[in-house]
């Protein structure tokens, strides 16, 4: 008898939980091992499954007996086992690469380093009010794996970042979206930009004549990109700064969805996300929905109901004519350069957090136009304030998200716009980013 594939799992967070129950499903020989603790959910959910497991541990000996293995996109490329398991030839994949194996469903993949998550579940949303039978993967919810294993969609629109694509190798996206490519997590791309750009690209990999790319004509690195290569998918650009042929574009106070020679028009102002980079990705998840022949009305109103997610560009409250807006999401210099161009009033702004390499200057003009007061939330300011404290006459510091709030709310009058959007990642003072947003609404209600 032929002896059962040997699979095993790196680290039992979401995906590799996941991943491990869709492959005891299809009979391989699975085993999970996490260098870290197992958070309770998923010790029961491999409990259950009978799943086999190591934690806070890796026993490479037996690791490196397997066929293949599935990492979790949280372990770098370059940590020393998955270096050594690519030296012996042993095949490395993500999660998505090898739940795709097992489904013939229609695959909406989303990427580009801001906006994920938006267009994600807005697409989705879209596709769930056509009446679809739809599942959402990525960063939200369950992982693709487990639904892989547990049901049966026709479609699934996935959030993939570019670990995940690193390790993907023959999957194939019927319909990409590229939003946009601008440096982030640039310490596992050995600070080149080319390395970045070109895991983003995978998203296209595999992709024919029958399939669809959808990116962002405004995005130079994507345009260049496009220019460059060989591209074997129908394009659809979108922009708010040219016509395009087939694709998505403003015109006036208007955007024009124009797929298949039958345009759907909207005014922006019906969007329920508000923003110039919120058009870009209500434009890319409309254009997905038109090209798999979701009806013009239907998207429609999918875009003006859409209820935002927590914690981007979300509206708090608006006190003594203030209003206070939760960013916290934006975690790089881009999404905080959106942020900011997004409010039309005087704004103080609540920056900070650990700076992972940011360069402050792109935000100059933004900061100079709109900015009246900074209050830095960080351990460690002194690069905020010296790279603003010339174009801006009042940077005060605070160590934590009330005190921020109470001193922003001082610095504000009616009119104004309070804004969180830090430009940083939060551990220093928060847990992550949601509780960094969550702490600072509970402050804006305290007030
Ligand atoms: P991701 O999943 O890629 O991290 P999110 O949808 O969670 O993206 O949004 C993260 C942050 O980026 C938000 O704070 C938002 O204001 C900003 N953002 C959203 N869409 C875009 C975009 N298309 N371009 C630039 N910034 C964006």
């Amino acid at each position: 008898m032929e002896s059962r594939r040997k699979i095993a799992v790196l680290g039992a967070g979401e995906s590799g939980v996941g991943a491990a129950i869709l492959a005891q499903k299809k009979g391989m020989d699975v085993w999970v091992s996490d260098k870290g603790k197992i958070k309770e959910k998923y010790l029961t959910m491999l409990k259950d499954g009978n799943i086999p497991f190591e934690q806070q541990q890796h026993s490479e000996d037996k690791i490196m007996q397997v066929d293949e293995v599935i990492k979790s996109p949280g372990i770098p490329e370059n940590a020393p086992l998955i270096v050594k398991l690519k030296e012996k030839g042993i095949p490395v994949i993500s999660e998505i690469e090898f739940a795709g194996r097992y489904t013939n469903a229609k695959m909406v993949c989303i990427t580009g380093s801001n906006g994920k998550t938006t267009t994600t579940m807005l697409t989705y949303h879209i596709f769930k009010k056509a009446g679809l039978n739809v599942g959402l993967a990525g960063n939200v919810g369950k992982s693709f794996a487990y639904q892989v294993a547990t049901e049966n969609f026709d479609y699934y629109v996935i959030e993939l970042s570019s670990f995940q694509l690193d390790d993907m190798y023959k999957f194939k996206a019927d319909v990409a979206v590229m939003l946009n490519i601008t440096p982030d997590h640039m310490d596992r791309y050995d600070h080149e930009m080319e390395n970045y750009t070109n895991s983003k690209f995978r998203i296209i990999q595999n992709q024919t004549e029958v399939d669809s790319f959808i990116y962002c004509l405004d995005d130079e690195v994507t345009k260049t990109e496009v220019s460059k290569r060989n591209i074997a998918a129908k394009k659809y650009p979108f922009s708010v700064k040219e016509q395009v042929a087939e694709g998505a574009y403003k015109a006036g106070d208007e955007i024009i969805i124009n797929i298949k020679q039958n345009p759907l028009s909207m005014a922006v102002q019906r969007l329920s996300l508000f923003g110039t980079h919120n058009v870009y990705n209500s434009m890319a998840a409309a254009i997905a929905a038109r090209v798999v022949d979701i009806k013009k009305e239907t998207i429609r109103e999918s875009l003006a109901d859409f209820q935002n997610i927590e914690h981007r560009l979300e509206h708090v409250a608006t006190i003594h004519g203030v209003e206070f807006i939760n960013d916290s999401k934006a975690t790089n210099i881009n999404s905080t350069w959106y942020a900011l161009e997004s409010v039309n009033t005087p704004i103080v702004w609540i920056v900070g957090g650990i700076d992972k390499g940011n360069d402050y200057t792109t935000l100059n003009e933004m900061v100079k136009q709109k900015v009246k007061a900074i209050v830095c939330m960080g351990k460690d300011n002194r690069k905020i304030i010296s790279a603003f404290s010339v174009l801006v006459p009042t940077i005060i510091e605070a160590g934590s998200a009330s005190e921020a709030v109470r001193k922003a709310a001082k610095l504000s009058q009616t009119g104004d716009t309070v804004l969180l959007s830090p430009a940083c990642a939060s551990f220093d003072l928060f847990q992550n980013y949601e509780d960094r947003g969550n702490q600072f609404k509970d402050a804006v209600r305290a007030l």
